[in-house]
């Protein structure tokens, strides 16, 4: 098979189902079939293959790619082309796979549904009347649609895992600081983190591998030595110690979440390893820290959006302040506006220690009842989201509700450590996923985990 072959079938595929699943906001076929053109010609000349050679990809449209349109599916954005690359699309070319187009989300990465883009909804492919998650949804669902071999999405407090979750594919948010946010358009800069969402385990460590590393154009990316993901695939568990936080299998879990969870518990039992329940007694106030510090941070990383410098402007202003208001709103939609009034209203004087600053407290406890546990055992596991997907529409109205499905994903977030989401059964023919949570830097034993079950 050549890679022309491939970027045509992947191509063709989208063709046939992206009217339904409208998984993406660009596709760049022209540029698709010159790079693979390129590449059959390279290993012709008996060039060597790249890690991920001749693999059709997708990327969230919140990442820059140099002469492509990157909108967050956000309006302010619509008219918005990237004058540079991101790092991870650097590295995803260095390594040879083949961008085919940018995959839609919810405006700026706030929401977990896609209804949030600016565009249009994506759909679930295992059943469009339901949403395929989000933020990074049009990822999630062109994966798992077959639409390309494997999609990048960002995770702020849950955006790769839930929608990996909901489409019934994998996705990894990696500890904060190993892939570099250099390029992605910042939303809440100390919990953003970019991933891969592929089809299983084994292509995930590939991906990783590809674009993981210490980039000098990110301050806080890390500066350790990356391990050979793909060779800590063994399939061996034996010994492995599992913790089950009981705050993950309680209340406002839906019952057949949790008989899934206990049935992958059993599985890995089988294959050797122990598991026992532990406590993580700060996850009650998960999401109020998580709403009021990425809030805070998106009203300031989302200041520069002011008509001038970026995207759309307004043509009706008489002066500079009307200026500034009408393109903003005009370009944001309500999500956007709410979390920038939010967390505008956390950060100013008088409320910053009521608010902010207490946040940042609680965070610390979240992040330290990760720790201890982390004394005693491997991984954790737990279900990636209360419920399998919803229905279209159903939870729109109601921003609490919606913000209350992050519950699971959000510790994570705030405590920086890495966790995948991996199928592990279905509801109603809607997907199910297993969420295993490592320790910091220790992707090797998340995915290892994970891989047990391939
Ligand atoms: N659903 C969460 C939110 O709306 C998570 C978003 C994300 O991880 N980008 O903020």
């Amino acid at each position: 098979l050549s890679v022309q072959d491939l970027v045509n079938e992947s191509l063709y595929r989208i063709q046939e189902v992206d009217p339904k699943v409208k998984a993406f906001l660009s596709v760049d076929e022209e540029g698709a079939r010159q790079a693979a053109l390129s590449l059959d010609e390279q290993l012709a000349k008996g060039g060597e293959r790249g890690l991920l050679y001749g693999l059709p990809a997708g990327i969230k449209d919140n990442m820059n790619t140099e002469g492509w349109k990157t909108t967050c599916a956000s309006k302010f954005l619509s008219n918005h082309t990237s004058i540079y690359d991101a790092t991870v699309v650097r590295k995803l070319r260095e390594a040879q796979s083949v961008t085919i187009g940018k995959l839609n989300m919810d405006e700026f990465a706030m929401g977990g549904s896609n209804e949030n883009s600016g565009f249009h909804p994506s759909y679930n492919p295992w059943n469009l009347d339901y949403v395929p998650g989000g933020s990074s949804g049009g990822s999630a669902a062109a994966v798992a649609a077959g639409e390309v071999y494997f999609a990048l999405g960002s995770d702020t407090g849950g955006s790769i895992r839930q929608p990996a979750a909901y489409c019934g594919v994998v996705g990894l948010k990696p500890t904060y600081g190993l892939v570099s946010r250099f390029g992605l358009v910042a939303f809440a800069s100390s919990l953003d983190q970019i991933g891969p969402i592929t089809k299983n385990v084994e292509d995930t460590a590939y991906v990783l591998q590809a674009i993981a590393g210490h980039d000098p154009l990110d301050s806080t990316s890390l500066k350790s030595t990356i391990p050979d993901y793909i060779s800590s695939l063994t399939g061996d568990v034996k010994n492995l110690r599992i913790a089950v936080p009981k705050e993950y299998m309680g209340e406002g879990v839906s019952p057949q979440v949790k008989e899934s969870v206990l049935s992958a518990l059993k599985v890995l039992e089988g294959l050797g390893a122990t598991w026992e329940e532990v406590s993580l007694p700060h996850t009650e106030y998960a999401v109020a820290t998580y709403y009021l510090l990425a809030s805070s941070e998106a009203s300031s990383n989302l200041a520069r959006f002011d008509g001038v410098r970026y995207g759309v402007r307004t043509d009706n202003a008489d002066n500079l302040i009307e200026l500034y208001r009408k393109s903003r709103s005009e370009g944001f939609g309500a999500e956007v506006k709410r979390r920038i009034m939010l967390g505008t209203y956390a950060l100013s004087s008088g409320y910053y220690d009521a608010y902010y600053l207490k946040a940042q407290k609680v965070r610390t406890l979240i992040k330290q009842d990760f720790e201890k546990v982390f004394e005693q055992y491997d991984v954790i596991i737990g279900p990636t989201a209360p419920t399998p997907a919803f229905r279209i529409g159903e939870q729109v109205d109601d921003p609490l509700t919606m913000y209350l499905n992050d519950i699971l994903t959000i510790p994570v977030s705030l405590a920086g450590i890495p966790a995948i989401s991996i199928p592990c059964g279905a509801v109603d023919g809607l997907p199910v996923g297993l969420q295993i949570i490592g320790k910091a830097l220790d992707e090797a034993t998340v995915l290892r985990t994970a891989h047990a079950f391939e």
